[in-house]
Order: structure tokens, then C-alpha cells, then sequence
């Protein structure tokens, strides 16, 4: 049997961004107008900076006006809070995203839920959870939101195939779950407490392993042909890449999937790094359009 497909996010996610840039510049043309996307960055975290810098980037290239607030640790909640009415308010502003995680002082349900639900473009607010669950009109957020986009786009119809969804946190697990149900999947949902899971997840045409632990699910726990999408991204030690120049092993990133036993199974799957990290920041600049398109009453842009 020869090797999986790989499903290039990183392609998938250029195809993305200019399909954005296009209804940016169409928007521009028609109405004059902007979409504005304001992203809130509370202290240090290197990975929260680094996600935050490329968003930005990626929003004013795709012609959209990237909004940024950064603060230290110490800022405290009512501040953050103020902030976000203030960004709940601002014409200019259609996407707010709060850059989790944040500073366990602070309770981050209180301000994900102040975020105004039609400017909420990572979709964590319960109304919007809420839409998706019952087939309304949500933001859903970025991560599974790809992951589906990336499978409709392989498979065409989902509708009747088995998916088992590993790891059922809010931020991807449940969206995801639900999205596959909304494409007319059967779908189970895995998390540590789940028996036999190898066995589960050999049940399964499609496999989206969204745990966090490096390359926990292996070859044999694969149908033939199904597949794979791992949402995991991990950093592990790399000492066959050598040493840095502080003497520490250097490292590399892993998904949840052990690439190299379950690319010989799968039918196809998408690598780490280049598969679904790529399009998450496509569809926040994705959710961004549609949400402003849907606050100034103009088309669905259909993307
Ligand atoms: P969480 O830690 O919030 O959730 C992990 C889930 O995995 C939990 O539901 C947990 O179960 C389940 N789990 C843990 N251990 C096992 C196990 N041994 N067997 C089965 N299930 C298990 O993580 P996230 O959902 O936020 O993220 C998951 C991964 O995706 C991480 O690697 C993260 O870095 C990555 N990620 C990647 C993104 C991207 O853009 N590519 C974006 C967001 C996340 P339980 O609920 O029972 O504890």
C-alpha cells in the first residue's frame, strides 16, 4: 500500500487568504469600508506573542486594519473588560480576539463572554456555541473550523462516515465534534477517560486527534485509507538535530499522530507543522470578513 496523501494546510490556507483579500478589496471598492480586526495580548507567553505578531501580519496583508493592544501580567480585569466594551462599541472594529491564555488572575469565561458575540471571530461565545450546536448562523472557532474546511475539500460529501474526535476541550474537540454532525458524520468523542481507544478510533474513516500528547496515536490504531487530521502541536526534545548554543538539546514540533507509522496506514493526513496550524489565522481573517459583512447588513461573502 502506498503512502497517505498529505493534506497541505499551508496551501489550503494561501487559497484561503486570497479568496479574503479578494472580498476585502471588493468591500473597499463597493462600500469604502474596512474590515477591522483588534487582537488583546496579556503578558509574556513567547508562543501568545509570536501568534499574535503573525495575525497581525496577516491581517494587514490581506487588507484589513490589524488592531493591536498589548499588556503586562499585572493589567487587572476590570481594565480588560472596560476595553473590550470599548471594542464592542467601535464601529471600526467587526473582530475582537483575546489571546488566550491569560493570567490566572483574571477570569478569562468573564471575557470571552463580553466579547460582543457578533464580533466574537475565535467563536468561544456561548451564543455562538450555541448557533453551531443548533445550526445557526455562529463564528466557529478558527482551528476545527479549518480542520472541516480541509476535509470537505478532500472528501466532497462527509455525510455517513464514521469520525472519531479525540479530546473534548471547547476550543477545538466540541466545536469540531460538531461540525462533523453538521456535515451529517457520525461522530464519537474521545478523551482520557475513553475505553479502548486504539479500537475506537480503528472504527473510524476520519480521525481528528486533538489531545496534546506527542505522537500518542499510532499506526495500528488506523482503519486502511482513513483520514487524519492532527490538530496537536507539541515540542519535543530533537538531540539528533544537535545542540543549541546554550548547550541545550534542540527541538522540534510533533503533532498527536506518529506520522511515520500512520502515514503507511492512513489515506491521507495532514502533517505537523504545515497542516492545520497554517489555516487557523486563515479563517480568523475568514471569521473577520463575515463578521463585518454581517454587522453593515452587505452579502455573505461565501467564503
Ligand atoms: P486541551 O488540553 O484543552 O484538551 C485535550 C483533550 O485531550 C482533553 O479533552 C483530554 O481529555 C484529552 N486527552 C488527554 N489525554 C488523553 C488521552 N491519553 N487519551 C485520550 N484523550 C486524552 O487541549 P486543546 O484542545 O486546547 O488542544 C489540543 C492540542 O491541539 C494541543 O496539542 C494544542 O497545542 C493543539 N492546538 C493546535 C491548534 C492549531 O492551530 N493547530 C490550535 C489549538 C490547539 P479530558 O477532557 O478527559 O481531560
Amino acid at each position: 500500500m502506498s503512502d497517505a496523501t498529505i493534506i497541505d494546510g499551508k496551501v489550503f490556507a494561501a487559497k484561503l487568504r486570497e479568496k479574503v483579500t479578494a472580498v476585502v478589496s471588493d468591500l473597499k471598492e463597493k462600500h469604502g469600508l474596512m474590515p477591522g480586526l483588534a487582537v488583546v495580548l496579556v503578558g509574556e507567553d513567547p508562543a501568545s506573542r509570536v501568534y499574535v505578531t503573525s495575525k497581525a501580519k496577516q491581517t494587514v496583508e490581506c487588507g484589513m486594519e490589524s488592531i493591536e493592544y498589548r499588556f503586562g501580567d499585572d493589567i487587572d480585569e476590570k481594565t480588560l473588560l472596560d476595553l473590550i466594551e470599548q471594542l464592542n462599541g467601535d464601529p471600526k472594529v467587526n473582530g475582537i480576539l483575546v489571546q488566550l491564555p491569560l493570567p490566572k488572575l483574571i477570569d478569562e469565561q468573564k471575557i470571552l463572554s463580553t466579547i460582543s458575540p457578533d464580533k466574537d471571530v475565535d467563536g468561544f461565545h456561548i451564543l455562538n456555541v450555541g448557533r453551531l450546536w443548533t445550526g445557526g448562523d455562529a463564528l466557529v472557532p478558527c482551528t476545527p473550523f479549518g480542520c472541516a474546511l480541509m476535509l470537505k475539500d478532500f472528501h466532497g460529501s462527509l455525510s455517513g462516515k464514521n469520525a472519531i474526535v479525540i479530546g473534548r476541550s471547547n476550543i477545538v474537540g466540541k466545536p469540531m465534534a460538531a461540525l462533523l454532525l453538521a456535515e451529517s458524520c457520525t461522530v464519537t468523542i474521545a478523551h482520557s477517560r475513553t475505553d479502548d481507544l486504539a479500537g475506537k478510533c480503528r472504527e473510524a474513516d476520519i480521525v481528528v486527534a486533538a489531545v496534546g500528547r506527542p505522537e500518542m496515536i499510532k499506526g495500528d490504531w488506523i482503519k486502511p485509507g482513513a483520514t487524519v487530521i492532527d490538530v496537536g502541536i507539541n515540542r519535543v526534545d530533537a538531540p539528533e538535530k544537535g545542540l543549541k548554543e546554550d548547550g541545550t538539546v534542540k527541538t522540534k514540533l510533533v503533532g498527536d499522530v506518529e506520522f511515520a507509522s500512520v502515514v503507511k496506514v492512513a489515506g491521507a493526513i495532514t502533517p505537523v507543522p504545515g497542516g492545520v496550524g497554517p489555516m487557523t489565522i486563515a479563517c480568523l481573517l475568514r471569521n473577520t470578513v463575515v463578521a463585518f459583512t454581517r454587522q453593515n447588513g452587505f452579502d455573505d461573502p461565501g467564503i
